[in-house]
């Protein structure tokens, strides 16, 4: 599978800086004519820096360009001239038009494009497109449809088993609203080509992922397993769910392993439609975030007790023909914190009364600890306390407050709090254990204060990592490889400052 920089720009010297850009990372660049005023096709085409695809997008096939057909073509025969890798030609543009570029291409690839923007047709009707690119002998066929549903998948798939049977190379996926997610699928079933967008907010189309996501699903080198067709299906359920690392981690402990499975963003954000997804693709296992945890309950066929106590899954695991829901973010903490302590008798200050919250006092209570619970909306946090019969402590009373172990379950510390701690620093004495559960930036505020001051400080990483391995060994049945997936989780996130 090749990936292609779409390069949606209004000028041509946009262009050519989003190009050496994206040459950085992809394996093609798809010039979109159709969002020039005008073009200088000999800048563009003459020496660039990877092998590029021109295409000039009709509006009716979702394109910028509005002058006639005849306009359009002379544009794309004067391209030609500068023999670029590939050229995209709606099949819509008829075979007349087609046959005169074949004759002309001299050495230029053709694409022979379709695109469906109101549905997915039959397998027949897509089956008898397919037939038709390869009549006019189109070097790759290139089918978009718009996919709703479980079964619009399911005939993507059809199609590109079709085209690998007659081999006709295809690049297949999907637009609307699951659209990003068929992008995902495609190149496991056998896509030739992947379409992504050189950064946020450039896309060419909707639903498609940035290059920096793709190449780290598919291209870096912990992911590169062989996908082969038939690869047993786990991923990481939410919306939206690109900056997860949850792929990294899994897919480098099912490489290590040798193991054919492999781990994709699930990003849909209708819980049934989630379901539906699910089980038509028969996989074997999810990790549920946000905002589905509770949503998905509802669609399983079992789930375990903790979970049920909890009122909320973040696991999904396919056994004997039925979906189990299950809980490991309180085994996940309790085993980061006994790495540190044992946790019998210990006296826990906990911040923050959401879901990170409740998974912790549930673990924190059934390993004998002594808790408190602080939060910003009291209310809420009285809740929590009284539901699991452990302290409160309201926010002022904190300086003033005694515990041996800290535990932020907040997100104060990310991104754009930065700048923000639960806990004040006259709390942070030299004794205690503090533990985040924010893990970018890997050193919050609060465990910098604390390691200055003396704490054992614990980041949210090791959270996740333990929380993953249980769940790999619920799917798999193995222990999980947990300094492969440390490896590799420490990679994306370098990776991930480095572009940020
Ligand atoms: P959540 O359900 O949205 O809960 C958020 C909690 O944080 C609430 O108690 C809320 O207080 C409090 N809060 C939010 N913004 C605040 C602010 N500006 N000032 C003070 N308090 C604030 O989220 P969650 O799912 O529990 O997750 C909490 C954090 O844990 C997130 O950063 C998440 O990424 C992290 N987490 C990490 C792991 C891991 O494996 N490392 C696992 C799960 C979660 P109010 O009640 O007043 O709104």
């Amino acid at each position: 599978m090749k990936i292609c920089a779409s390069i949606v720009e209004d000028s041509t010297e946009k262009v050519l800086a989003s190009m050496n850009r994206a040459a950085g990372w992809a394996d093609l660049l798809e010039i979109r004519l159709d969002h020039l005023e005008k073009p200088d096709l000999a800048a563009l085409l003459n020496d660039p820096p990877r092998p590029v695809i021109v295409t000039n997008r009709l509006e009716s096939e979702g394109g910028k360009f509005r002058g006639t057909e005849s306009d359009r073509l002379a544009i794309l025969e004067k391209a030609l001239q500068f023999k670029p890798a590939m050229m995209d030609l709606e099949l819509s543009a008829g075979e007349r038009v087609i046959g005169e570029f074949t004759r002309k291409k001299d050495g230029t690839r053709l694409i022979i494009s379709f695109h469906d923007f109101k549905g997915t047709p039959d397998l027949s009707v897509l089956e008898d497109l397919l037939k038709r690119i390869k009549d006019v002998r189109g070097d790759l066929a290139k089918i978009v449809t718009r996919v709703g549903t479980a079964e619009d998948l399911l005939r993507l798939k059809s199609l590109l088993d079709k085209a690998a049977a007659i081999e006709q190379p295809l690049a297949a996926f999907g637009m609307g609203r699951l659209g990003r997610f068929s992008r995902v699928l495609a190149p496991i079933w056998g896509s030739v080509l992947s379409y992504a967008a050189i950064g946020a907010g450039k896309e060419a189309a909707p639903g498609q992922m940035t290059g920096f996501e793709m190449r780290r699903l598919f291209k870096k080198s912990e992911n590169l397993v062989e996908i082969r067709g038939q690869a047993k299906l786990f991923g990481v359920l939410g919306s939206p769910v690109g900056h997860s690392l949850s792929p990294v981690i899994h897919n480098s402990a099912f490489k290590h392993l040798d193991l054919d499975c492999f781990y994709v963003p699930v990003d849909i954000d209708e819980a049934d439609l989630a379901a539906d997804c699910v089980r038509a693709l028969d996989f074997q296992g999810l990790s549920v975030t946000r905002p589905h945890k509770v949503a998905i309950m509802a669609g399983l066929d079992e789930i375990e007790a903790p979970a049920e106590a909890l009122g909320a899954v973040n696991t999904v695991t396919r056994r004997d023909g039925k979906y189990i829901g299950s809980n490991t973010d309180w085994l996940g903490l309790i085993r980061t914190l006994e790495e540190q302590t044992t946790l019998q008798g210990k006296s826990v200050l906990l911040a923050g009364a959401g879901g990170a919250a409740r998974a912790a006092v549930y673990g924190l209570v059934k390993a004998g600890a002594d808790v408190t619970v602080t939060n910003r909306t009291p209310e809420k946090g009285r809740k929590l306390s009284s539901e699991f019969n452990v302290g409160f402590c309201p926010q002022e009373e904190l300086k003033s407050a005694d515990a041996e172990i800290l535990i932020n379950a907040t997100p104060l510390g990310m991104a754009s709090m930065t700048d923000l701690t639960p806990f004040p620093a006259e709390l942070l004495k030299s004794n205690l254990i503090v533990m985040d559960m924010v893990y970018t930036p890997s050193e919050t505020r609060l465990l910098r204060e604390a390691r200055r001051a003396g704490c054992r400080v614990v980041g949210g990483l090791s959270m996740l990592l333990n929380q993953a391995a249980f769940q790999f060994q619920a799917w798999t049945a193995l222990p999980a490889p947990l300094d492969v997936m440390r490896a590799a989780a420490e990679r994306a996130l370098e990776e991930e400052n480095d572009i940020s």
